[in-house]
């Protein structure tokens, strides 16, 4: 099951030339594309199935600065003036709103964890607050526990995940970028040892410069080219409400649940402190580059084989020209939602929030989350392959700062100074 996408009417020609091809129609390739047709550069988004139909569209829709790493910080800062003025740039609505996010602590521990990270980024200058048990009671009533304590960040906030990259790629078409859907991208052309176009399920594709926006399978793409991307998948299962007065307008996030307003009425509310983490032979090549992240999040990751991990090693590795390639065999990643975990989650809730004891569920969903090793996505160029920029890696907080994250995406293609110090995204310190 998938929510429902704000639609949009997409080309059925694909060009044969243009200055840029983006590879994949997620948030970020849309928000890059638009970035480049108000440059008016060319530019084209080549989309295996439909737009935002894989993470875009699956997430919470939080946009927060709030237990970002330090150095990511600045670029959620960036988002948030760009998310400020979005609606008008595009002239809709994309849902939004400057509510605030909440993280509670049920014990002392995890009060540390926020403390500590409040105490990192001081010199920042964030808005964010501790918060005591009374006064998460104060902003939030109606609450049944006795947290050891939170943090408030009122200028964080959410957006529409499904009408969000419906509307940016509408306004990039109407500066002239072309979108095509249901179309693969097979590779990367080169001559002379640098890009000179892509070659498609549907013919080729003559460019300058390419950007690899294709989230969950980038990895996979540059392994056929032998350029190595670190990423591991993980799968989030959410469930949506139908509408409901509930407590607040904050997002609240708990250890073993979250919260936040859709703007249908109902609630988006997930377990926040477990994912799947379905096994895959990348687990075998790659996973001792987790191990700090094992550490830290060992107890959040239902560790096993399922449906995913099946799945993903019978797609090929390796490919030619002439074959079809796994993104025409999957044209869009649907793992199974964990209704287990969705049930787990909302009990917790109804347990902290009495409220939610009204809620129904609407409907269920999971999406497929690719993590780097650093948690930080990869925006920039690969020096070893002129004329390949990526911006892929979101480590699932990648919806929130995209409106930042594509633009420097487009600065680094059409070789503008960058938004922010792009420095913490190089591609190079993973390779
Ligand atoms: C359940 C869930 C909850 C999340 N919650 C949040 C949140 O609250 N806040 C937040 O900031 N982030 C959140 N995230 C993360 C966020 O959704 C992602 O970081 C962000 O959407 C990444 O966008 P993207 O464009 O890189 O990837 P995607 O949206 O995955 O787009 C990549 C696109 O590339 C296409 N593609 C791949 N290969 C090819 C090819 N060869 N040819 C053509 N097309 C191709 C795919 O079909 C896909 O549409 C969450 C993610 C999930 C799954």
């Amino acid at each position: 099951m998938s929510p429902r996408i704000d639609p949009v009417n997409t080309s059925t020609m694909i060009p044969t030339q243009s200055t840029v091809v983006i590879i994949g129609g997620g948030i970020i390739g849309l928000v890059a594309a638009l970035n480049l047709a108000e440059r008016n550069i060319p530019v084209v988004v080549i989309e295996k199935g439909k737009l935002a139909a894989e993470q875009s569209s699956r997430n919470l829709g939080w946009v927060r600065k709030t237990s970002r790493l330090p150095e990511d910080i600045p670029l959620a800062q960036a988002a948030d003036r760009l998310w400020a003025t979005m609606a008008e740039r595009v002239d809709s609505d994309v849902g939004y709103r400057q509510a605030g996010i909440m993280f509670v602590a049920r014990q002392a521990d995890q009060m540390a964890m926020h403390e500590r990270w409040f105490e990192h980024v001081k010199h920042l200058q964030l808005d964010s607050a501790l918060l005591s048990s009374a006064e998460i009671a104060r902003r939030v009533p109606g609450g049944n526990c006795a947290w050891a304590g939170g943090i408030f960040t009122p200028s964080d906030g959410r957006a529409e995940p499904t009408k969000a990259a419906s509307a940016i790629a509408k306004a990039a078409q109407r500066l002239g970028a072309v979108i095509v859907e249901n179309c693969a991208v097979r590779s990367l052309v080169t001559s002379g040892g640098r890009i000179s176009g892509v070659l498609t399920e549907r013919g080729e594709i003559k460019c300058e410069q390419v950007l690899l926006a294709a989230g969950a399978w980038s990895r996979r793409f540059l392994i056929n080219h032998h350029i190595a991307l670190p990423t591991l998948p993980l799968i989030c299962s959410v469930l949506q409400t139908k509408p409901l007065e509930g407590p607040t307008d904050i997002a609240v996030g708990a250890p073993d649940f979250s919260f936040r307003r859709h703007h249908t009425g109902g609630f988006i509310v997930t377990q926040r402190g477990a994912l799947d983490a379905p096994l895959t032979l990348d687990h075998m090549l790659i996973g001792l580059r987790y191990r700090q992240q094992l550490k830290q999040g060992r107890g959040n990751l239902r560790i096993g084989f399922g449906r995913y991990s099946f799945q993903d090693l019978r797609l090929a590795r390796h490919w030619k020209e002439n074959q079809r390639t796994p993104f025409e065999q999957i044209r869009t990643l649907d793992p199974q939602a964990n209704s287990g975990l969705n049930q787990e989650a909302l009990k917790n809730l109804i347990e902290a929030w009495p409220a939610f004891k009204a809620a129904q569920i609407a409907q269920q969903w999971a999406g497929v989350i690719d993590v780097t090793p650093d948690s930080n996505p990869v925006i920039g160029s690969v020096t070893s392959l002129p004329g390949l920029v990526l911006a892929t890696g979101f480590s699932g907080h990648g919806f929130g700062t995209s409106p930042a994250a594509g633009q420097l995406a487009a600065d680094i293609l059409s070789g503008q100074s960058p938004l922010v110090d792009p420095a913490p995204y190089r591609y190079e310190r993973l390779s």
